[in-house]
């Protein structure tokens, strides 16, 4: 165990003078637009080659200073997770699978040559927050905090290598639902001229570059009249959204997810087909073609297709949109079982018998 003999983090504390009062807080809190608010405090910790992760800070929320010659802004050295922390009825405080997220955002930091954060220090982190921010986190129904870890580049020099001193912060916003209008089915562009990923590539770590380049195709997917957008591989393998992935459910209850390794492994996705297994579902990771999924559609075989993610939770997909065609999608109950089950899970109303949930 590589984190066997680290020293706990011990946080400096600097209030926030300006906080806001709690009947600002509860304003935001009755209504909360996705990330457009934030709590009152940031968590932000050094990191350098000779001295590691080190001045551990909560910090007053607000603008960071950075050297214009910061890496990050030129050659876009960057990681982040996205994770929520969830109130249940008696007051308590739980986030979800948070060691997932933390081997993700290692997993993520080897691809971009930035330093691995132990996973408790990123358990730390969410920890330090919630102890000053705890009261951010709402109790309506589908709200939560949003937490954004993120890591960058921020020492000062032009020349193409791995920065030898880093930050890692975490932000938070308290979020209701992602999609306004609910669970309701969400529209999908088929991007393709456009990739996401390529073999090799970046398509598996969460990293900024990934979202810049969704951009223009998410565009297009607006002007198409979409929601959302999704990427193929050079093979015409389905790979996912821009920001959350896929799952097929076929007519003998076998569910099947795009798998390769320029995928974000999802930890909704996941949890998801964790849930779809218990109940007996017959679960796998394997390529969809694109072709696969039009017919599939076309001839019944495929009875649910639907998008997950830390946002939006579950969103079924109804219709998929491409240069010359506009194929509805068969709706089902699945999609949206499961992600009560999930959302029970998290909110504390059902048993969480895998131990998802870590108190914060
Ligand atoms: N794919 C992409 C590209 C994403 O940005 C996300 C959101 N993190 C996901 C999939 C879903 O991952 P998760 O379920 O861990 O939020």
């Amino acid at each position: 165990d590589p984190d066997a003999d680290l020293t706990p983090l011990e946080f400096s504390v600097t209030k926030n003078l300006a906080a806001k009062t709690p009947a600002e807080r509860d304003e935001i809190l009755a209504s909360p637009a996705f990330g457009t608010k934030f709590t009152d405090h940031m968590i932000d910790i050094c990191w350098s080659v000779r001295g590691g992760w080190h001045r551990p800070r909560v910090q007053p929320y607000g603008p960071l200073s950075l050297d214009p010659a910061a890496a990050v802004l030129h050659y876009g050295q960057e990681i982040f997770e996205g994770i929520k922390a969830y109130r249940h009825a008696d007051g308590s405080i739980h986030t979800f699978r948070p060691r997932q997220n933390a081997l993700r955002l290692q997993r993520s930091a080897r691809r971009l040559a930035l330093p691995e954060l132990p996973v408790e220090y990123f358990i730390e982190s969410l920890k330090a927050l919630i102890a000053v921010d705890g009261s951010w986190v709402p109790s309506g129904e589908d709200q939560s905090l949003y937490f954004r870890p993120f890591m960058f580049a921020k020492e000062a020099f032009l020349g193409v290598r791995p920065a030898n001193k880093v930050g890692y912060y975490v932000i938070a916003s308290p979020v209701g639902a992602y999609f306004t209008g609910g669970a309701k089915p969400v529209s999908i562009w088929l991007s393709e001229d456009y990739a996401r990923a390529g073999k090799g590539g970046t398509g598996a770590a969460k990293t900024g570059g990934n979202y810049a380049s969704s951009l223009l195709p998410q565009a297009e997917a607006y002007e198409q009249g979409c929601d959302q957008v999704v990427f193929l591989d050079p093979d015409r393998n389905v790979e996912e959204l821009g920001g959350m992935n896929i799952v097929f459910v076929y007519k003998d209850g076998s569910i099947v997810t795009p798998q390769s390794d320029s995928i974000l492994e999802g930890i909704t996705r996941d949890s998801i087909l964790q849930l779809a297994a218990d109940r007996g579902h017959k679960v796998s990771g394997r390529a969809v073609s694109i072709d696969e999924w039009r017919q599939g559609v076309a001839s019944g075989d495929i009875v649910e297709v639907f998008a997950c993610g830390t946002a939006a939770v579950v969103a079924p997909i109804g219709v998929l949109k491409g240069r010359d065609f506009f194929d509805e999608q068969p709706l089902g109950p699945l999609a949206l079982s499961l992600r009560e089950e999930l959302t029970d899970i998290q909110y504390g109303r059902r048993e969480d018998r895998h131990n998802w949930l870590v108190r914060l």
